[in-house]
């Protein structure tokens, strides 16, 4: 894997400054083709099938692995792709980690597999400092899996000392980065072994593909199982959607540097109205992870925040009915801001405060965002 000296928003621009060996082409070609041909002594040529790897996908491999600092990279079809097929590598009677608010899609999966495979989990609540830390103790733990910034009440974890914990209890700290992208936060710098995004969200941040990343700061004996496991399961990502996620890629630290600036702006404007009990964002000084957030966030707090309406479920519900810019979906990280309901997409097994909304500020005028809000409030 090549090392870049550039930094990271030039290595993004020009996606691992690429130029096409054979047109000049300065965009990856796509490779659809799902065989490829064996040489005059019978030998591969790099790749032999789809499912195990397409040139286009290594590209984007290529390039999140230098964003990431990491040794190796893999594309997946979704995020959950990849966090499925990162667990198969956790054995039966293994013990994993993980906080108890965090996305709902993984910690459902991580119930249904404890359940099923006979893997011991164990909840943490991360508004308490010490919390991961006894987890880790209390039990032998094979994998701790954290986000930075929980979601969706933002409470924020410190990845160094998480990964102090895991290691001196010999786990593996994985990291789910998907809201906090290295251009703001570098979870193997601050010592993960293994980072995750959901490349649906920032990293393409188009609203426009499904795909999942998984890095690792080492290629070791779990990384080719992660591998193998991928090509076993089926997960791999699409040429095309590899093409997709690296031209979003290209973008992405202005994106975000534009929608985090959005973020504070909405946040501080917010923080004391009347119609909220509380905005919760980790880039207001009253947040309680703001310290540790500003220690580990270097670009910036970030572009997801959540308001707690004055009021019930109901009251709730109609704020996010009347914005006429914030667009009432789930999902994060795109160009174009939107709000949701969070219990109501989570189901009926949410631990999510009922008056929360959750907001995923995009890169239109803030101004405007922030008009909208104050006329759904009102
Ligand atoms: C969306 C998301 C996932 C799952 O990713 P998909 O691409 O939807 O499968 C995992 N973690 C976080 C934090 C997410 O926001």
């Amino acid at each position: 894997m090549s090392k870049t000296d550039n930094s990271l928003e030039t290595l993004l621009t020009q996606a691992g400054h690429f130029i096409d060996p054979q047109t000049g082409a300065v965009v990856p070609p796509i490779h659809p083709s799902t065989t490829y041909a064996r040489d005059g002594r019978y030998e591969l040529q790099g790749f032999e099938y789809s499912r195990d790897a397409n040139p286009t996908g290594r590209r984007v491999e290529e390039v999140l692995a230098m964003l990431e600092g990491a040794e190796d990279a893999l594309v997946f079809g979704s995020g959950l792709a990849g966090v499925s097929t990162f667990f198969e590598t956790v054995r039966t009677g293994e013990r994993v980690v993980a906080p108890r608010v965090m996305y709902h899609g993984a910690a459902d999966w991580l119930r249904r597999l404890a359940e099923r495979r006979g893997l011991e989990v164990t909840f943490f609540d991360a508004t308490e400092r010490a919390a991961l830390e006894r987890a880790v103790q209390a039990n032998e733990t094979a994998v701790v899996w954290i986000e930075p910034s929980v979601n969706p009440t933002w409470d924020v974890i410190d990845v160094r000392a998480a990964s102090k914990a895991a290691h001196a209890a010999g786990a593996v700290l994985a990291v789910d980065a998907t809201v906090t992208p290295a251009v703001t936060l570098r979870a193997l710098d601050l010592g993960a072994d293994i980072v995750f995004h959901s490349g649906t969200k920032y990293l393409a941040g188009h609203s426009d593909v499904t795909a999942g990343v998984l890095a690792t700061r080492a290629v070791d004996a779990r990384w080719e199982e992660i591998r193998h496991a991928r090509t076993l399961m089926g997960g791999v990502l699409g040429p095309f959607e590899s093409w997709l996620l690296l031209r979003g890629m290209r973008t992405l630290h202005v994106r975000y540097e534009r929608q985090a600036a959005n973020a504070m702006a909405i946040a501080r404007h917010f923080e004391h109205h009347p119609r909220l009990e509380a905005v919760l964002y980790p880039g207001l000084e009253s947040h309680s992870g703001h310290e540790t957030a500003a220690r580990q966030m270097e670009g910036g707090f970030g572009a997801m925040l959540s308001l707690l309406i004055a009021g019930n479920a109901e009251d709730a519900k109609r704020v996010a009915t009347r914005t006429r810019l914030f667009v009432p979906a789930t999902s994060l990280g795109g160009v174009e801001s939107l709000i949701e309901h969070r219990a109501t997409v989570e189901g009926p097994n949410s631990i999510v405060p009922a008056n929360l909304l959750r907001i995923s500020v995009g890169i239109e005028r803030v101004d405007e965002l922030i008009a909208d809000l104050e006329q759904a409030l009102a």
